[in-house]
């Protein structure tokens, strides 16, 4: 194989054959081929894009590159749950302990903050105590002993993954969607469970900017599980605005954990709800719609997933208690300097101001204040009069704080009229 051949041929929008594509991913991983032609080749698929064939290629080559855990050697059917990203998202903090609460099995490798939007390792992270590195063989006995663990990616696992999204990350070459399908969906794969949910965020404050792409991503991803034997549903959900009030690890986990106490805000206990009633559907207890909504709401309303939580992070050395969480020295008000309705509250300026407070990373080496970022008092239609409380600003120091108030106050957009409604969920693709 000549990688120069492949990249002329990807260059001139031909298309790249199966076991090419499996011979440079292999050769890659094991550091035979060098950065400067994988980057090449990366940009020539951002511009030409990949076939069907190409995609479902890169995908199992990547997933050969690595380990597999089959969680159906201990008889477990498990379920697992992927967000593409956004701001304020703490579903799988919530999801998790509900659906181990109904009696499916949990298994989840999550990732890190990226850019303006959260990750739910940073914010176990914040629960003193709680481990998120694992051995494979510990991460499947929790799984069984407890019905659900949440850790961090593992280095045999999918190995060509975190070598090429590193360079894609230095690159410009992220936003493609087979690179993205083939990069979340070879992770899913080789890590074990029977189903799988894709919570597709779309809006300002997400990859995917409109329903279209979003949807083209949807397909991409389930026709990839389907291959490999996975159940799959995507869900499209709105991300112009940041789900819940909170954003900001610790803040996260305390808004994560009201909502199993069920006093959470709207939207997320929405969201959790009809991911969890979809999970329950496509597991093995294969529950129809009404008895796993039913199901749902009674370990909710009974204390059952909020116990779940406790064991689960107890299991993982967390301390539950959420007075324990860390707490900003500084908070702050942001107040509106009009009255109106909130007709924009944009994702991504929230996100960058909680990245800029401390609460995600500028660089990858940056270590993050697991205390600090926005508490969005008001959301989108909410009416505020002037001098109202628009947003909390948690922050280390006074100087921070008041750097962030202008910058949150700028998220919000505010006039007479009240905007047109917008639906959480804008569709799905099973
Ligand atoms: N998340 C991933 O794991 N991979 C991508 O390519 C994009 C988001």
């Amino acid at each position: 194989m000549r990688v120069v051949d492949l990249i002329e041929r990807k260059r001139d929008g031909k298309e790249l054959a199966g076991g090419e594509i499996r011979d440079l991913v292999l050769a890659y991983t094991r550091s035979e081929v060098p950065d400067y032609q994988m980057s090449a080749l990366l940009m020539a698929i951002f511009f030409k894009g990949m076939s069907e064939s190409e995609t479902v290629a890169l995908t199992e080559a990547m997933v050969e590159s690595g380990e597999v855990i089959d969680l159906s050697l201990r008889g477990i059917s498990a379920v697992d749950k992927h967000s593409t990203g956004g701001v304020g998202d703490k579903v799988s903090i919530v999801l998790g302990p509900i659906v181990a609460a109904c009696g499916v099995p949990f298994a989840k490798m999550s990732g890190r903050g990226l850019g303006h939007t959260g990750g739910t390792l940073d914010k176990l992270e914040s629960i003193p105590g709680f481990c998120i590195e694992m051995t494979e063989e510990n991460f499947v006995r929790q799984v069984a002993d407890t019905g659900i663990a949440i850790i961090s990616q593992t280095p045999s696992l999918v190995p060509a993954d975190a070598r090429l999204y590193g360079l894609r990350d230095v690159t410009g070459t992220v936003n493609e969607t087979s690179l993205i399908a083939a990069s979340i969906m070879s992770k899913k794969i080789a890590a074990g469970a029977a189903a799988i949910l894709l919570d597709i965020k779309v809006g300002s404050g997400a990859f995917m900017r409109n329903v279209v792409d979003a949807r083209s991503l949807a397909e991409v991803m389930k026709n990839l599980g389907k291959r490999a034997g996975c159940e799959v549903v995507c869900e499209l959900t709105d991300m112009d605005q940041p789900l819940g009030y909170a954003v900001g690890n610790s803040l996260e986990v305390r808004e994560a954990v009201e909502t199993l106490r069920g006093s959470g805000p709207s939207d997320l206990t929405e969201i959790v709800t009809e991911s969890a009633v979809h999970l329950l559907g496509l597991s093995s207890l294969n529950l129809k719609e009404a008895e796993a909504r039913e199901c749902v709401e009674k370990v909710l309303r009974n204390g059952d997933a909020y116990a779940m939580y406790e064991k689960w992070v107890l299991a993982q050395g967390g301390d539950p208690n959420t007075d324990r969480l860390p707490k900003a020295e500084i908070t702050k008000e942001v107040t509106t300097l009009c009255s109106g309705y909130v007709v924009h509250l944009d994702a991504k300026k929230i996100g960058m101001e909680a990245v800029r407070l401390g609460a995600g990373r500028a660089k990858k080496q940056d270590t993050i204040d697991h205390s600090t970022g926005v508490v969005c008092v008001c959301k989108r239609a909410d009416f505020v009069n002037k001098g109202d409380v628009l947003a909390i600003v948690h922050a280390r120091t006074v100087d921070q704080a008041n750097q962030a108030i202008n910058a949150v106050r700028s998220a919000y957009e505010i006039d007479r009229d009240p905007p047109n409604s917008v639906p959480l969920s804008l569709g799905r693709v099973v």
